[in-house]
């Protein structure tokens, strides 16, 4: 058995082992695409060969997976490209802060499971976690809570200020630093900035920029609040944009994700400012203006050369003409979404949600939900209601890391593997190829990488 996750397209078992020296070469075979490459490993030589640098940095990831098991490497012939361009995870810094280093420690562990998109959820009702120089009061106030909150025993985590408050941010530095190296590794981060809805942390800062000035507070219960930004007022857009702007110039990433869930709509509703643009712009409804606003927002981001990506509320009151959705409230807004011409992203909660549980007995406490590693293997990003010449809409699918109830970077790892395995899988293998008892037996194996990349992984395979 060859140990490897994810499978290869074609992969040619040969008889005896190897540890000769690799040798890497770049070759021309446009079936390979950009990602793809071809590995042949025989007793006297390795060799990997690929289009383009990230070809040859998988090739690299699935030699360190086969030499998992004892250190040498089972002779195969390997020809492997991924299904989809887009294989991610979401890490929630909001809930809880972690390190740089852990950030780093989370990416290179991605990496090895050829996952390409590390989509940063950066703020929330919880906290604001970038520094933003034209706004210093959004990590001043925005970044720090009272409490470490949801219940937890403050000895949880280390996240502490002298004061006592909770929280922390990423400088700009700590930014850039972040996002080389995640692109070393192949990995684009896509920042998400949430708007209109979840911005408690913003407003306690800016309270101006909400509908009835405030106050506010970075929260720590967590659920769907209230702190949401004025429409009706300019500028709360202009703020929203100046924030961007610093954000567009940190992030290469050609996705910006504006967040848009979640979005209560009394405060809209009871605002003059916000009936007033109603009236103006001719919208039928507080849900219009909800698409106002996202629409805005996609102006501003086109025009910057780049893409927005939301979750799958933005399709309420009409979507943004070049939006892409990622949906997580199940498929139908994927479907919705692919099947009106829009590329979407699927991390529907059924199989991506990473922060439910993933054993019956003994687990800490999580949000809620029940989602093993083998119902994360099931997940199929092109849901079959997709009609056949929209599938190429589906760009892939991810896991999704809310941490209200992982308050330090263990757990994180904890509720991350091997689920991640699993998913790993569905968005690189060809769907024909899987198999949940073969993908099990290597996944023992794999645990082996997995202790050698230092990760606490929970037991469930035992
Ligand atoms: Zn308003």
């Amino acid at each position: 058995m060859i140990s490897i996750i994810p499978q290869p397209l074609r992969v040619e078992e040969l008889p005896g082992r190897s540890s000769a020296q690799l040798t890497i070469s770049l070759t021309a075979d446009p079936a390979l695409g950009t990602e793809g490459y071809e590995l042949q490993v025989a007793p006297e030589c390795v060799k990997l060969a690929a289009n383009a640098p990230a070809g040859i940095f998988y090739g690299q990831q699935t030699l360190r997976q086969l030499r998992a098991a004892d250190g040498t490497l089972p002779c195969c012939r390997i020809w492997d490209k991924p299904r989809f361009g887009w294989r991610g995870l979401m890490l929630d810094v909001s809930r809880h802060f972690f390190t740089k280093a852990e950030i780093k420690h989370f990416l290179d562990v991605m990496a090895a499971h050829k996952f390409n998109v590390f989509h940063w959820h950066l703020v929330d009702d919880q906290g604001w976690r970038i520094e933003i120089k034209r706004y210093p009061r959004l990590t001043e106030i925005g970044a720090w809570r009272k409490e470490i909150g949801f219940g937890l025993d403050a000895g949880a985590s280390r996240s502490y200020r002298a004061d006592g408050r909770y929280g922390g941010f990423f400088t700009q530095d700590d930014v850039r630093e972040i996002v080389a190296h995640a692109a070393s590794r192949q990995i684009t981060v896509v920042p998400e900035i949430e708007m209109p809805g979840h911005s408690s942390a913003a407003l306690a800062a800016h309270p101006e920029f909400s509908c009835s000035g405030g106050p506010y507070s970075p929260d720590r219960y967590g659920g769907i609040l209230n702190g949401i930004f004025c429409a009706g007022q300019e500028a709360a857009f202009a703020f929203l944009e100046n924030i961007l702007t610093e954000v567009l110039a940190l992030f290469p990433s050609q996705f910006i994700h504006i967040g848009g869930d979640e979005v209560p709509k009394d405060n809209w509703k009871q605002c003059p400012r916000c009936q007033q643009r109603i009236a103006a712009e001719k919208l039928k409804d507080e849900h219009e203006l909800q698409s106002y606003f996202i629409r805005r927002i996609e102006k501003f981001i086109n025009a910057n050369g780049r893409r927005l990506i939301g979750w799958d509320e933005i399709l309420e009151g009409g979507l943004a003409p070049n939006a892409t959705v990622m949906s997580w409230r199940g498929v139908a807004g994927g479907i919705a979404a692919a099947n009106a011409g829009h590329d979407v992203v699927m991390t529907p909660g059924t199989h991506c949600y990473l922060d439910h549980y993933q054993g019956k007995i003994g687990q800490p406490k999580a949000i809620g939900g029940y989602t093993t590693w083998e119902k994360a293997y099931e997940f199929e990003p092109v849901a079959p209601e997709i009609t056949a010449d929209k599938a190429h809409h589906v760009l892939g699918g991810g896991g999704n890391l809310w941490t209200e109830y992982m308050p330090n970077y263990g757990h994180v790892q904890f509720m991350a593997y091997p689920r991640a395995c699993a998913l790993a899988e569905t968005l690189w293998s060809p769907k024909a190829g899987r198999n949940l008892e073969d993908f099990q037996a290597r996944l023992k194996t794999h645990t082996k990488l997995l202790d050698a990349l230092g990760v606490t992984y929970a037991r469930t395979l035992d």
